[in-house]
């Protein structure tokens, strides 16, 4: 199987950022054989590979670094790249943070499908994993097993009644993706908003883009779910989007994770690539 970028260029204007509150235009450009996914401040003229070698640990989002330069919130867009299998993209915007959309992939797979994907001359890369790597924190486990696909598990415990503990295995191919986790909404605790707005945090969240778990351990706008189990199904649409820091490449083995979020994702990324040598190949893709 060969690289893919997309057809033409396109943009996404007016999105609105889920932690800055602020808007900003997207701008899609196709891109040559082994450039990844980058994106291009261009109010800094800073590019920043969407790779865990530019990431930076944050609790609630996925952000890379570049020169003192940010992209933030990267997470469910390099998501839906892994998802539909893009493997180089340009992507250009003037402002901090990728705006949030609907709160899901959904918006922007609707729009690189409508452009459409072209194939490039040069073997697609993907990361095989070899032997096991394990990775602790605290009550956080990730850990992922030689498999000759790419499955991902993850399994989720929260004190609320309409989620508890759940566990969900997904198979990543491009048609269980777009069908299965795409859609899946991110999701919030109404006990939580308040201080994350004292800290500068989900200036741009709303009951459209988030689902809302309240402290009564209901579910506020349960009208905006596709899923019942959405949020561990936005848990794999992180979890897909943060492993493709891999620069870019795919892995093939199945992935564990149980409780983690982008910052232990991060963690376990570096660990394996930087640390773990003999854990993985990056191989043609047949
Ligand atoms: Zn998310």
């Amino acid at each position: 199987m060969n690289q893919t970028t997309i057809k033409k260029s396109f943009i996404i204007k007016d999105g609105c950022g889920l932690h800055s509150g602020e808007k900003t235009d997207l701008y899609f450009f196709p891109a040559p054989e082994n450039h990844g996914i980058v994106f291009y401040r261009g109010d800094k003229k800073v590019r920043i590979p969407a790779s865990y070698q530019y990431a930076k640990s944050s609790a609630l989002c996925t952000t890379i670094e570049s020169e003192g330069v940010e992209v933030t919130t990267i997470e469910h867009l390099l998501s839906v790249c892994n998802g539909l299998g893009i493997d180089n993209l340009l992507v250009e915007l003037h402002n901090l943070e990728v705006p949030i959309m609907d709160g899901s992939g959904y918006d922007f797979y609707a729009a690189l499908q409508e452009v459409g994907l072209k194939q490039l001359d040069t073997p697609k890369k993907v990361v095989k994993v070899l032997e096991p790597v394990t990775y602790a924190c605290n009550d956080i486990n990730i850990f992922v097993l030689p498999s000759d696909k790419s499955n991902f598990t993850f399994s989720i415990d929260y004190d609320h009644r309409q989620i508890g503990q759940q566990e969900v295995t997904f198979q990543l191919t491009e048609k269980n993706y777009v069908e299965n986790i795409a859609k899946a909404k991110t999701f919030g605790f109404r006990k939580d908003y308040q201080q994350l707005l004292n800290q500068g945090l989900v200036k741009g969240g709303n009951n459209k883009n988030a689902i809302i778990l309240d402290e009564k351990g209901n579910i506020e706008n349960m009208e905006e779910m596709t899923w019942l189990n959405e949020p561990n199904l936005h848990k794999i649409l992180d979890q897909v989007g943060d492993f493709y820091l891999a620069n870019n490449h795919r892995i093939i083995g199945d992935v564990f994770c149980h409780k983690s979020g982008h910052s232990t994702h991060l963690a376990f990324i570096r660990y394996m690539m930087d640390e773990c040598p003999e854990s993985f190949a990056v191989i043609d893709y047949d």
